[in-house]
């Protein structure tokens, strides 16, 4: 049997593959096994920060992998705290809970919020407003945070407590917070998985302010967004807010498992011990891989990763074929005039790895990703969005 054959025959049915298996990479590109290259548009979901096989990256992991890989949480371990103090240093943030997932991130960043209306607010300040077309994860909590009806079909009940608010309407958030006890609002800058939306900085500063007129927490979701995915170490740091707590995951590990829950003044003492926990939180080879992912986001890097993103929109804005091009530094959404689906399969055909968010190709490379690749992948993109039409 081929691994395709074994794959549907051995694992669970939940993704629909693209026909293809990588095998190998070498910074943007990467190989199938036919020998097949590729440019990397993607990163594994924003995920490959540093591309395939960054010397940097195995070095850092190598090196911890030698010495020890796990340990407990009952025991003081030093990658742990080191990418912790980064993580405050860099963002202002008071303490960090370390998961595996972006998931397990927003769930601590709902235990906090709980935690923080039960003992600031009253019991019933239990409601947490999160956006429509929003995506938190997959647990059947971060399932109800998300403002998506499709991904709620089947998993009834889900846990209560959540209300949707429309995106860049800062009158339906304040009457949900009018008309429910609520202790949190929470929402991604750029909204990924539902299209790759970045919300009006408007929007996004109204949001604040009411969560100081009626005393709740702004927790900012930047699983996806996060680790200078968007041209800012965090997007967060670009929209001039200062939220209560932040999440992230993907690109944090540069491809080993990691997810990270910040919080800022208002909820740092809130997790107290035995209020929760990870078996695999904070391991210690996952987090010297994100100590030398965050070392590397310097400000020299985020101008790269906004420079590229300039040289995207002006490329594509416009292009015969595309519609629109929307989202934020290397986080970029395009609506083409043919469907998406057959965009990408062709950008394959030709060499490219884009992936679908809704009806939009959408691309995430590297943040490294060389000038002259990233040329040669628009290139190639704009004959076939053009193509596509004809
Ligand atoms: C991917 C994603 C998640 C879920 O992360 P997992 O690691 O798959 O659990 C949550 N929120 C956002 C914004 C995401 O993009």
């Amino acid at each position: 049997m081929s691994i395709k054959e074994k794959d549907k025959e051995f694992i669970a049915n939940t993704y629909a593959r693209f026909d293809l298996q990588i095998t190998r990479g070498c910074g943007s590109l990467v190989y199938d096994d036919k020998g097949k290259e590729y440019i990397d548009l993607s990163s594994g979901i924003a995920v490959n920060t540093f591309g395939m096989c960054d010397p940097v990256f195995i070095n850092a992991v190598n090196e911890q992998l030698n010495k020890c890989q796990h340990t407990s949480n009952l025991y003081y371990s030093e990658p742990c705290v080191k990418l912790a103090e980064m993580l405050c240093t860099r963002t202002g943030a008071k303490k960090v809970f370390f998961g595996n997932s972006g998931a397990e991130a927003n769930e601590c960043a709902i235990k906090v919020a709980r935690l923080w209306g039960s003992q600031n607010k009253g019991e019933k300040y239990y409601n947490i407003i999160t956006l429509k077309n929003s995506f938190h994860g997959r647990t059947i909590t971060t399932l109800a945070a998300t403002g998506q009806d499709v991904f709620h079909a089947y998993f009834n009940p889900l846990t209560e407590g959540f209300l949707y608010g429309e995106a860049n309407n800062v009158d339906s958030i304040e009457k949900l917070l009018l008309e429910n006890k609520c202790c949190a609002i929470m929402m991604e800058l750029v909204q990924g998985e539902g299209g790759v939306m970045a919300l009006n900085p408007d929007f996004v500063g109204g949001v604040s302010k009411l969560c100081e007129k009626y005393n709740v927490l702004l927790l900012i979701d930047e699983v996806q967004t996060g680790n200078g995915r968007t041209g800012s170490l965090y997007a967060f740091q670009q929209y001039g807010i200062t939220p209560d707590v932040v999440t992230t995951a993907k690109g944090l590990g540069g491809g080993l498992p990691i997810g990270a829950c910040m919080m800022f003044g208002k909820t740092e003492g809130i997790l107290g011990a035995g209020l929760h926990g990870s078996t695999f939180g904070g391991n210690p080879v996952a987090c010297a891989a994100g100590v030398s992912i965050i070392e590397r986001i310097d400000e020299p890097l985020l101008k790269e990763v906004r420079e590229k993103s300039q040289y995207v929109f002006d490329e594509l804005s416009g292009a015969e074929g595309i519609k629109s091009v929307s989202g934020l530094g290397l986080m970029i959404g395009i609506e083409t005039v043919a469907d998406a689906s057959l965009v990408i399969s062709k950008c394959m055909e030709r060499g490219l790895l884009p992936i679908k968010a809704k009806n939009k190709v959408r691309l995430l490379p590297p943040l490294n990703i060389p000038f002259d690749l990233l040329r040669k992948a628009v290139k190639v993109f704009k004959e076939v969005a053009k193509e596509c039409v004809q």
